[in-house]
């Protein structure tokens, strides 16, 4: 009597192989989050207080491929029907994702 062999398990490349896609489709999925995400598009920037947090919030969000830590490589303004909107434009320190991340500047007013 032969005795059955097991099934086969993944090589190790498979697996890996297997990873990589499954990475691949999360990290998609993340860019596509972010760019639903406040922020990600001009119809839903993120507002600030001021100009000056422009840069320091845009380069806090972690870059939506491999979550590395993204430089600031642009700060504009843009007028967005009507509206002033400030555009940065990041690229990741590690993957070189570039994207852009809107935002409105809402003053506080001092009476
Ligand atoms: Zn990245």
């Amino acid at each position: 009597m032969t005795p059955r062999r097991p099934p086969k398990p993944l090589s190790a490349r498979t697996e890996r192989r297997v990873d990589e896609r499954s990475l691949a489709r999360l990290a998609q999925d993340r860019v596509r989050l972010a760019k639903l995400s406040p922020g990600g598009a001009p119809d839903r920037p993120i507002t600030v207080e001021s100009s000056s947090l422009v840069e320091l919030r845009a380069s806090a969000l972690p870059c939506p491929r491999c979550t590395g830590e993204p430089r600031v490589d642009e700060h504009t303004a843009h007028s967005v029907d009507g509206e002033l909107l400030r555009a940065a434009r990041t690229s990741c320190k590690q993957c070189g994702f570039a994207r852009v991340v809107w935002f409105r500047i809402e003053q506080r007013l001092v009476n």
